[in-house]
Parts: structure tokens; sequence; C-alpha cells
């Protein structure tokens, strides 16, 4: 599960943007954490970079298939 200290430094929104389930190898289309729906692995990803694919995250047979899911997103200034 993700951990963070200062939580006056993220702030709570209700965006589709969080619902959405990406496929192994998809363009992550925001920089920040996702997480598997299926294990609750978690990675840190930059905007524009692969979600990592099938052989870069094996399930134990049983546990359901690879889908990340933006936890966190890290917004940058413009
Ligand atoms: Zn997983």
């Amino acid at each position: 599960m993700a951990q963070y200290k200062y939580g006056q430094y993220l702030h709570q929104l209700d965006h589709e943007a969080y619902d959405i389930r990406h496929s192994p190898g998809d363009t992550a289309p925001n920089a920040g954490i996702y997480r598997c729906v299926a294990c609750g692995d978690e990675i840190g990803i930059a905007k524009g970079h692969t979600l990592p694919p099938q052989n870069h995250h094996q399930h134990a047979p049983g546990v359901g298939k690879i889908e990340w899911q933006l936890l966190v997103y890290a917004q940058q200034k413009k």
C-alpha cells in the first residue's frame, strides 16, 4: 500500500482518470503511482512510459489478470 508522511501535500480528487484500468504494455497517460488491481503491487512511472508487460510481473495462478490503475497522480508545474 502506498505510504506518505505529510498529508498536506496530497489532494483527494474524484476524477475518472483514477477509475481506468490499463493493460500491461499500455502507455501510462499520467505520471505517478499505479497499482495492480489484482495483487496490489505498485509502481512509479513517468507519463508516456510503458506500463510493465506480462513478462515483468507474474501472478500466481488464480490471482487474476494484471490491470494497472492510477493511485497517485504526480502533478508537474507548467
Ligand atoms: Zn499484479
